[in-house]
């Protein structure tokens, strides 16, 4: 059986990446569009054979409650409307999946799982390397504690943002680097040390003369201690391209670059001497398609899908540490801990 996701937002990831993967889905498929703009809506309702029943724009997306071929609304807008098309899509009882960053607040992200609690609907976050196989694969040897128990991590993700883009408006995006590429590097050091963190320390370094960077940060670099002792170093950047990973444990360690990328993820072991890449047989379905499935399939187990509200939540409150740690040059304890 196959639910029926909305997109919201017709924009590069949107149309690009998750648009042509859903037909690769077990139990996803695309039936309506949401854009305010009228050429998207009739150039990938051709596309995809979306009949103009199903086109809404953001003054009329409410009446999608009395469409019964959409599920799940598929947010994909500008970090700063998350919280709000999360909020309405509850409202109308639909299901969620909403793009990384969840929100801009941790504010924001309680009301988003609040509305969906009262709503009865699930709320999935588009943390795509959840579900990816290199990705899983590193989890795995990790937690196994295949190469001795992990002590250091560490993770870097960077690219080069180009001007003039609502990414390097804060209103719009809520921050810099750490809100868009380097959450990567913290979804990693959390997902390999299968532990949460108890304190971060944080320092950024941005060149305000550069007009990309009026309202938000370009690099911050920052540190997690988890309880067990694992510590992560990690990198956040919008002026240099990374995108890797590594994990340290006693005995040998694991190199992932590209680590998180769409395609061509690269990874090896370390141990005794001897490096190894880590050969994955073909999956069944891409990251992509195997994220799109899920929250259907957690919505037909009755469960709560893994990358849920609480898990982007959880991201959210510790970005906010990272930036007070920034701020005010000293470490953070993390609340809980
Ligand atoms: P984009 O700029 O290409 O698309 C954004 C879309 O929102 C556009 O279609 C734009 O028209 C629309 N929009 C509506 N109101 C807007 C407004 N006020 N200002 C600007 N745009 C407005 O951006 P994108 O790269 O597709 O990113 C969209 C979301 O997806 C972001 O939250 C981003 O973090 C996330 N994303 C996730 C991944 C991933 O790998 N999981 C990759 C890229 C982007």
């Amino acid at each position: 059986r196959k639910l029926g996701y909305a997109i919201v937002g017709l924009g590069s990831y949107a149309t690009n990446q998750i648009m042509p993967r859903i037909g690769g889905c077990e139990h996803a498929k695309l039936t309506a569009l949401v854009s305010g703009t009228p050429e998207k809506l009739a150039r990938y309702g051709a596309e995809y054979g979306i009949p103009s029943t199903h086109h809404y724009n953001y003054a009329n997306f409410d009446s999608i409650r009395d469409n019964p071929d959409i599920d799940i609304v598929y947010v994909v807008l500008p970090n700063s409307m998350h919280a709000e098309y999360t909020i309405r899509a509850a409202q109308a009882g639909k299901h969620v999946m909403c793009e990384k960053p969840m929100a801009i607040s941790s504010a924001e992200c309680e009301a988003m799982i609040a509305a969906c609690r009262k709503a009865g609907t699930r709320l999935m976050i588009g943390y795509r390397s959840q579900f990816e196989p290199h990705n899983l694969y590193a989890m795995a040897l990790a937690q196994r504690g295949d190469l001795g128990p992990t002590q250091i991590i560490t993770s870097e993700h960077g690219f080069y943002a180009q001007p003039n883009q609502w990414r390097l408006e804060r209103p719009l995006s809520g921050g810099g680097s750490l809100m868009d590429i380097g959450i990567y590097s913290l979804q990693a050091a959390r997902y390999l040390a299968g532990e949460e963190p108890t304190e971060v320390m944080a320092m950024e370094t941005t060149d305000r003369s550069d007009p990309r960077f009026a309202t938000v940060e370009d690099r911050i670099d920052f540190q997690l201690r988890f309880p067990s002792g694992v510590m992560a170093s990690c990198v956040s950047s919008y002026s240099s391209n990374h995108n890797n990973y590594r994990f340290h444990g006693r005995d040998g360690f694991l190199r992932a670059e590209p680590a998180t990328s769409y395609d061509g993820h690269q990874f090896w072991v370390h141990r005794d001497g001897e490096t190894r890449e880590v050969v994955l047989p073909p999956p069944p379905k891409n990251q992509f398609a195997a994220q799109l499935d899920h929250l259907p399939e957690a919505i037909f187990a009755g469960v709560e899908p893994r990358a849920s509200g609480e898990e982007g939540l959880r991201d959210m409150r510790i970005i906010e540490a990272i930036y007070q740690s920034a701020r005010e040059g000293r470490a953070i304890r993390l609340a809980g801990s």
